[in-house]
């Protein structure tokens, strides 16, 4: 053997690839192997004698046979000298085997021969791969096509020009694909509403500086023109030095999942009824602008309708509802880019000013909102009242405390003037007036909760008949003391009382409190004294009050003739007949009831009458008066001797001057109280007076 045909059938045997050399007549094409190395047995599955016999024909895969066999026939009429395909092998066990192969024909030296040499190498492995690929790349193409939105690769330019848009484009933008690849027809940053293009860029600019993924929610414009809100979710694509060579992701219509936010938004900002903005949002708008550094000027304008509570109760709910509608109506037409109205509450309106010059245009501008309301108003003989609060450095942080304050200036604005419309600023007086408010209201909780009573006690003001002109009585006197602030008049501290209902437990300590003195006082052998205990009318219209009175009575042992009530004529404006029902059951007790205050309130005489009570206690006023009109002029008198004919019994509150005394004795007054017998005083000083004035 030859160097080189040792060589050759080295290559032959050991080459990686399978070989084989062929020969073949032009009659048969199924030509015979001539020889066949170790690779192309493996590659095919069988054995030299076996591919001899069988011949490629018949091991090829149908559906290969036909193209082999025509490129076959033009390699050996010469036409080609070569041809490769891509062809399948079938396996003795009927497994495919895919080989890449190459047939050229061959001159051998014996030239009698027709000869070809077939290479093939085996690449099952990389057709598998190939069809893999081709069935992810089709169904990500289903997926494209399908996605409710669209998919798109686009350049990090000013256009974000695209160059692959997936079928959805259509029916999210109304633009097909082939109009936004490569910005052909309009691109894609046409499409993007103008107002978010700046603020999508900046963001992109920052996800991709950080490479985070992008997530943000924009409007685009449609073909027909239509607002869409949509949700783009991508991400860069960077080169290995990191630069970004393209954007990648997807954009969804989120218009439904947007409606239903910005409704639910829009119910969390608004008030339903007048379709104003609301407390909550007046709230976030006044702690957002608390941040701003700013010199302008803002404020407050409250408009406090709780009047209208009333138009409820006497035409219905819907009646005062459609009043409300008006004034948010009527208001809304005062609002200018510098001046926001708010529905803050049912019965309630803020107007929230900016930029303002000083006080004048807040109330240049209240007696605008005064006019308005007074053209509804005027109708309904309501009124209401404007409170203003200007926001400086000092309070703009505390969004809670500046509506409060508006709220007070509101309510002071009510309460204070008498005029039905009328505004009220709140400054530092009112503020501290409030925080006195506050402490007294914290002396009172204390009363309540305290078992010794806090800062409670009575003092005990002697009532003198001027028949027997012997002591026959005392009024009780609630005083309240404390280390804060002192002594506290009654005539400040009960109205708060009321106000937090804290009247109803002190009331009743008081009224033990004075019965404990009156048993003291029947211990020392005065049976026949009097106890006036002063009753508001929220104690007394609480359904428990007589039935509670009562048991107080009997657990104490205290004679019911000895009690009596002092109430005022304000109590019968309303509820009249409950309230004389009320009186009926404590007068069948026994107990007396006195008209505190008479004369100043609204009662008149002839319905006296019909009253369940006893005593007429004649204001100070005409006490008063005595001293300034002429005998003949005073109506003191003529008040005295009606009461009588009524058959009620009367007391003169606040004589201080024995001038008085004498016209009211001349004039037949039963009882008469105040400093020209004395100051109210502590029990050992009631006792005292006793003992002086009165013999057992
Ligand atoms: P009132 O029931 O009309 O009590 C009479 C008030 O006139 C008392 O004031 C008394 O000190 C004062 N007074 C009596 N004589 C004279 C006088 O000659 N000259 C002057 N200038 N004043 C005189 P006070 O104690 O400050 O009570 C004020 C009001 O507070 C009472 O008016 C009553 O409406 C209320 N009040 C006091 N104690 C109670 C209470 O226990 N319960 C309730 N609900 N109210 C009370
Ligand atoms: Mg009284
Ligand atoms: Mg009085």
């Amino acid at each position: 053997m030859t160097v080189k045909g040792l060589t050759y059938d080295t290559i032959f045997q050991q080459a990686p690839i399978g070989i084989a050399i062929t020969y073949s007549s032009a009659d048969d094409v199924n030509n015979n192997f001539v020889s066949i190395n170790q690779i192309f047995q493996q590659i095919t599955g069988r054995t030299k004698e076996e591919l001899i016999k069988i011949g490629w024909i018949k091991i090829t895969h149908p559906d290969d046979v036909e193209e082999d066999i025509s490129n076959f026939n033009k390699l050996q009429s010469g036409e080609i000298k070569s041809y490769s395909m891509e062809k399948r092998y079938i396996k003795p066990d009927g497994s495919i085997v895919w080989v890449d192969m190459v047939v050229a024909s061959l001159t051998l030296s014996d030239e009698h021969m027709n000869n070809q040499i077939c290479l093939v190498q085996d690449i099952t492995e990389r057709k598998r791969l190939e069809r893999e690929l081709l069935e992810s790349e089709r169904s990500k193409s289903v997926l494209l096509s399908n996605l409710p939105g669209m998919a798109y690769k686009c350049n990090y330019d000013c256009h974000w020009t695209m160059q692959f848009v997936s079928a959805g484009c259509y029916q999210l933008t109304g633009y097909t694909s082939d109009d936004l690849l490569y910005n052909r027809r309009l691109s894609y940053n046409d499409i993007i509403l103008p107002k978010y293009r700046e603020t999508l860029r900046n963001e992109w600019e920052r996800i991709l500086g950080e490479r985070l993924p992008f997530r943000y929610e924009y409007e685009i414009v449609t073909a027909n023109g239509e607002r869409k809100w949509v949700l783009e979710m991508g991400q860069g694509i960077y080169s290995e030095l990191g630069d970004v060579e393209a954007l990648e992701g997807i954009i969804l219509d989120i218009s439904d999942r947007k409606e239903i936010e910005n409704n639910l938004r829009y119910n969390n900002e608004h008030d339903q009824w007048t379709g104003l903005y609301n407390r909550r949002y007046l709230e976030n708008l006044l702690a957002n602008d608390a941040e701003l550094i700013t010199t302008n000027k803002r404020a407050l304008i409250g408009i406090n309708l709780s009047a209208v509570q009333r138009l409820s109760l006497t035409y219905g709910f819907h009646y005062s509802q459609e009043v409300i509608k008006k004034v948010a109506k009527a208001l809304s037409l005062l609002c200018t880019d510098k001046r926001k109205l708010f529905n803050t509450y049912e019965n309630r309106f803020v107007f929230y000013i900016k930029d303002y010059r000083d006080k004048d245009e807040l109330i240049v501008f209240c007696e605008e909102i005064d006019k308005t309301l007074g053209t509804i108003f005027a109708a309904e003989g309501l009124g209401s009242g404007i409170g203003i609060v200007e926001i400086d450095a000092d309070n703009k942080h505390d969004v809670g405390q500046i509506l409060k304050n508006l709220l007070n200036a509101s309510e002071k604005a009510i309460y204070h003037i008498n005029n039905s419309l009328g505004f009220c600023f709140f400054d530092k007086d009112m503020e501290a007036e409030i925080m006195r408010e506050e402490d007294i209201i914290k002396e009172l909780m204390l009363v309540e909760s305290d078992e010794s009573d806090g800062g409670l006690y009575l003092q005990y003001q002697p009532i003198l008949d001027l028949k027997s002109n012997q002591i026959c009585g005392f009024e009780a006197l609630a005083r309240l003391k404390s280390d804060k602030l002192g002594f506290v008049s009654p005539l400040e501290f009960i109205p708060l009382a009321e106000k937090t209902k804290l009247i109803i437990p002190i009331g009743q300590k008081i009224i033990i409190k004075a019965f404990g003195f009156l048993n003291r006082l029947r211990n020392c052998g005065y049976r026949g004294i009097n106890m006036s205990i002063n009753v508001s009318s929220i104690q007394l219209l609480r359904e428990e009050f007589n039935r509670d009175l009562f048991d107080i009575i009997a657990d104490m042992n205290v004679n019911p003739e000895n009690v009596g009530l002092e109430i005022t004529e304000s109590l019968f404006v309303d509820n009249y007949q409950e309230i004389n029902r009320i009186l009926g059951e404590l007068k069948s007790y026994g107990i007396r009831i006195a008209i505190d205050d008479f004369g100043t309130g609204y009662s008149s005489l002839a319905r006296e009458r019909e009253l369940n009570i006893s005593c007429l206690k004649i204001d100070k006023y005409f006490i008063d008066k005595l001293l300034l009109l002429k005998e003949e002029e005073a109506i003191t008198g003529v008040i005295i001797s009606m009461a009588h004919k009524l058959g009620h019994c009367v007391v003169a509150e606040g004589v201080e001057y024995e001038e008085q005394r004498l016209y009211l004795e001349k004039y037949k007054c039963d009882k008469i109280q105040g400093y020209l017998i004395s100051k109210p005083l502590d029990e050992d000083a009631a006792i005292a007076i006793l003992k002086e004035k009165n013999h057992i």
